[in-house]
């Protein structure tokens, strides 16, 4: 019903293939109009939120656990395969319409939105940008339909030195062996197929790092440990073991050594993502304060937002949303349009993070006590703004 399977036909999937083009003679627009395509998208993830997600979200938080039943419809959905091509069972769509999605996603349900922000920017661009032909066949039409994916980089030694990693890999007859352990990863309880960076040539310190494919039937693979956090809950987060993990040949992602340029590839163009879920989250909260303090909640005889206070906050917050949804949609139009992005997706980051924390905090204050018990969803979304200072980069090491 939501489906925006209907509008693929005249979806173009630019940024797979983004590469410097001339743009000199399009006539510019506003950063923030979306094109045909992405305005399906935003109208499709907004209903398919608000009408399925929204009333679980607070159960969801509550039980620390994503109901299995939001990760199929994600599938159906189309959303776990935004930027897949058509031909593996994907969308085929632009980056900047998976941008759009993580931020609908994120204005009910961070959550939901990390869940998709992980398997779209990170692992199926790893697999599209350097996966071998075997690689694509096997993996993307099961990534875009039925199978989530993790990408595990960090560990308990390597977290902003994340090229200080000490899971190694060795060669073996028929492919490769891997043992060390990952830390803090998403959506691995949920996931059946995870992007693994480990040293193959610790002698070569970074230029060893080499990333594989790890299928969780895989033996020696395990989940140690779930993670209990202060937010986002409903996303996993588990510590992983690889204990002597055999891994074919053809699952070698890329080229040997090669791990660290895709990892940072790849977390240059997460900090999109992760400053639409936090400008998603923003909206979000200041959405949901402000039905509040606008309709139902008086004081001194009048409804608490007509107070010129009140008032003067809630546009200061709304003109901060504003201007961070101004720097991500523009590092994401750079980065369709093959310009050089990396400073912009870690302002656009840097920015929305800080942004969520302030409006999210203000939200629950403009609440009052109904904004601070766990009924409503004020204080979740000012527990969940916090991640977006510490994953895919903190703030200071950005
Ligand atoms: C909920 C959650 C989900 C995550 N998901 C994933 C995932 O899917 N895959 C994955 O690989 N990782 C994931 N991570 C890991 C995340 O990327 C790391 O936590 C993050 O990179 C920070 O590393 P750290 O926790 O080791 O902090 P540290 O590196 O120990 O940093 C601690 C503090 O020191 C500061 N600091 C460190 N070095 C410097 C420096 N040189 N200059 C200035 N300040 C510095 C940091 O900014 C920070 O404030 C996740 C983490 C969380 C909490």
């Amino acid at each position: 019903m939501y489906s925006f399977v209907c509008i693929l036909n005249s979806a173009r999937p630019l940024s797979t293939t983004a590469t410097r083009r001339d743009i000199s003679d399009l006539v510019p627009t506003p950063i923030t109009h979306y094109s045909e395509v992405e305005t399906a998208m935003q109208e499709a993830v907004q209903k398919f939120a608000n009408d399925v997600i929204l009333p679980k979200v607070r159960d969801m938080d509550e039980a620390e656990t994503m109901d299995p039943s939001v990760v199929e419809q994600l599938f159906e959905q189309g959303l776990m395969g935004i930027e897949i091509p058509e031909e593996y069972g994907g969308a085929g769509m632009n980056f900047t319409s998976a941008i759009v999605g993580i931020e609908e996603l994120a204005r009910v349900d961070p959550s939901v939105s990390v869940m998709v922000d992980v398997h779209n920017t990170l692992v199926n661009t790893a697999v599209l940008k350097w996966g071998s032909a075997a690689l694509k066949k096997k993996y993307l039409p099961k990534l875009a339909t039925s199978t989530v994916g993790s990408f595990c980089l960090s560990e308990p030694v390597s977290g902003s030195d994340a090229f200080a990693l000490a899971t190694k890999a060795v060669e073996t007859e028929h492919g490769y062996k891997i043992s060390g352990s990952k830390m803090w990863i998403t959506n691995s309880m949920e996931a059946e197929f995870f992007i693994v960076f480990a040293n193959l040539a610790p002698e070569k310190g970074y230029r060893g790092i080499t990333a594989f494919v790890v299928d969780k039937g895989m033996k020696g693979f395990e989940i140690a440990k779930k993670e209990k956090k202060l937010g986002i809950k409903a996303s996993s987060t588990c510590v992983l073991n690889f204990d002597d993990v055999e891994v074919p040949k053809e699952n070698l992602l890329g080229e040997v050594g090669h791990g660290y340029k895709y990892a940072i590839a790849l977390l240059n163009e997460g900090r999109i993502g992760i400053g639409a879920q936090m400008t998603g989250l923003a909206l979000g909260a200041w959405e949901n304060a402000v039905r509040y303090v606008w309709n139902d909640r008086k004081q001194f005889g009048q409804l608490v937002g007509e107070f010129q206070g009140m008032q003067h906050q809630i546009a200061q917050s709304y003109v901060e949303i504003s201007a961070a949804r101004a720097l991500v949609y523009n590092a994401a139009r750079k980065k369709e349009a093959g310009e050089d992005f990396v400073r912009d997706a870690a302002m656009a980051k840097l920015y929305a993070s800080q942004v969520a924390g302030r409006v999210s905090s203000l939200a629950v204050e403009w609440m009052g006590g109904m904004g601070f018990v766990r009924e409503g969803l004020a204080e979740k979304f000012f527990r969940d703004s916090k991640i977006g200072a510490i994953y895919e980069g903190t703030s200071n090491i950005q």
